[in-house]
């Protein structure tokens, strides 16, 4: 009868809706094929900037860090630190001692005209953060050595001298790249006339939270941050690394694999959305693999499909609302907790309609699933680029299995509910003979920087 027919009506419309639903997301389904071959890609490219005649031209630029160890727990004193180029900017104090590490911390804000402006605002603005933040901890008449860490890349010289080679993350602030970063701080301080700190060491995000977590765990000797940005770090033989003389020991090399695919070796991977998000960034062009997989983006590759979705009529009754136009709608938080298990789906409705998004029962099922396919990819081609890492390390101890922590960071790995998941879960299908932990590191970043702050402080006593 009509019931009937129009139960079949209902079902066709589904399945032609499933249909297209289905070719919407399928650029960005990747298979155990595809993530083997970024995988490879990403060897290549690390082959690349570790040699001396390819670094110049290789789209992950192996820099290498002056880190030769990883903490062996003698490290001591009290020192600032600084964690700047993430969700938050801190200022810290940090003891170490023998029974351990203590610290207390601020955070600042960083307002977007000063990280667009000219260097010296941003500068000056560090420095009296510090003041403030030395004046508060009564540190006022202490001239304590201080560790940065600066989450972005940097070619350095030596541990408390270093390049800056291009801003990322939406930072541009004028007059910083290719100058010496330790530098501008110190020229800051020396314009406000703070002699209460000695910059000591420039750290990486990465370097610093390996050295965090290695400090509790000396298998850790890779770092991994996903967070506002993705890059990781780890420890390379130093015959390996042409760009550094000596072939004793080891390196930590902060890989900067953010940029991986400026140089087209991932086109292929890239799908509209991803093209879309790129170009409306400050940096197109750049930061490609980053902009697959961290916090800052995941949330735009969401909204530029949702979009499209609307347009076929699959979402909103293909009516987009003003705020789904609206760039940056969509932070990580909004991914993890749409994400999450067990919220039921009159939660994600009210999300949404804080976000103004009038969405159906049938729109928020398809949301959740958009921002699956989103973050699931960007935890596959995390893992496809660390099990480069791992096989690496694995082939140079030339050992049949390895064994080797990493430590992890950043908002997107901390908050997302599968991330993590997902991410080791496809580590162990791309790289079956390593066996990797992860470690996920409390503070490391300020913490990290003090452990180098403490090495470097202690070899310049020992040179005076
Ligand atoms: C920067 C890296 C940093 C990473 C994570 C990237 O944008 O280039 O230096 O480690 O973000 O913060
Ligand atoms: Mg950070």
């Amino acid at each position: 009868g009509r019931g009937a027919a129009m139960v079949t009506a209902v079902a066709l419309r589904l399945a032609a809706q499933r249909r297209e639903v289905d070719e919407v997301l399928a650029p960005l389904r990747l298979s155990h094929a595809d993530l083997q071959k970024v995988q490879a890609l990403m060897r290549e490219e690390m082959e690349r900037g570790l040699c001396k005649e390819t670094n110049a031209s290789a789209s992950v630029r192996m820099l290498p860090t002056y880190v030769s160890h990883t903490p062996d727990g003698t490290e001591q004193g009290d020192f600032l630190a600084l964690d700047l180029g993430g969700t938050n900017f801190r200022v810290l104090v940090v003891r170490v001692t023998e029974e351990g590490i203590s610290m207390a911390s601020e955070i600042y804000v960083i307002p977007v005209a000063i990280m667009q402006g000219t260097g010296n605002e941003l500068f000056d603005h560090i420095i009296d953060c510090i003041m403030d933040f030395q004046t508060k901890q009564n540190l006022v008449t202490e001239r304590l050595p201080l560790g940065f860490t600066f989450s972005f890349p940097c070619q350095q010289v030596g541990l408390d001298k270093a390049l800056l080679l291009t801003w990322t993350k939406g930072f541009s602030a004028s007059g910083c790249v290719g100058q010496d970063v330790v530098q501008l701080l110190r020229d800051a301080a020396q314009r406000k006339q703070h002699l209460g700190m000695k910059v000591v060491a420039l750290v990486n995000d990465t370097v610093g939270t390996m050295m965090a977590c290695g400090y509790d765990d000396p298998k850790c000797e890779i770092g991994l941050i996903v967070g506002t940005g993705t890059n990781a770090c780890y420890m390379e033989e130093m015959k390996n690394v042409g760009t550094v003389e000596g072939d004793q020991g080891r390196m930590c090399i902060n890989m900067e694999w953010g940029a991986f695919g400026d140089n087209g070796c991932l086109d292929h991977i890239f799908t509209h959305f991803d093209r879309v998000v790129d170009e409306t960034t400050i940096n197109p062009g750049k930061q490609r693999f980053e902009k697959l997989i961290s916090g800052m983006y995941l949330g735009e590759i969401v909204r530029q499909i949702l979009l499209v979705m609307t347009e076929k009529q699959l979402l909103f009754q293909g009516k987009p609302s003003p705020k789904l136009q609206t760039k940056d709608i969509f932070q990580t938080k909004f991914l993890s907790t749409i994400e999450l298990n067990g919220l039921a789906l009159r939660q994600i409705r009210a999300i949404l309609s804080e976000l103004e998004l009038d969405a159906s029962f049938e729109d928020s099922v398809l949301m959740r699933e958009v921002c699956q396919a989103v973050s699931l990819r960007a935890a596959q081609l995390c893992a496809a680029g660390l099990a480069a890492v791992v096989e690496k390390m694995r082939e140079n101890r030339g050992l049949e299995q390895l064994s080797v922590t990493v430590g992890v960071d950043g908002t997107l790995y901390k908050l997302h509910p599968c991330f993590s998941q997902n991410l080791q879960k496809t580590l162990k299908d791309l790289a079956p003979n390593c066996n990797v932990s992860f470690l996920l590191s409390e503070d490391g970043s300020g913490k990290g920087a003090a452990l180098v702050a403490a090495v470097a402080s202690r070899n310049a006593n020992a040179m005076q």
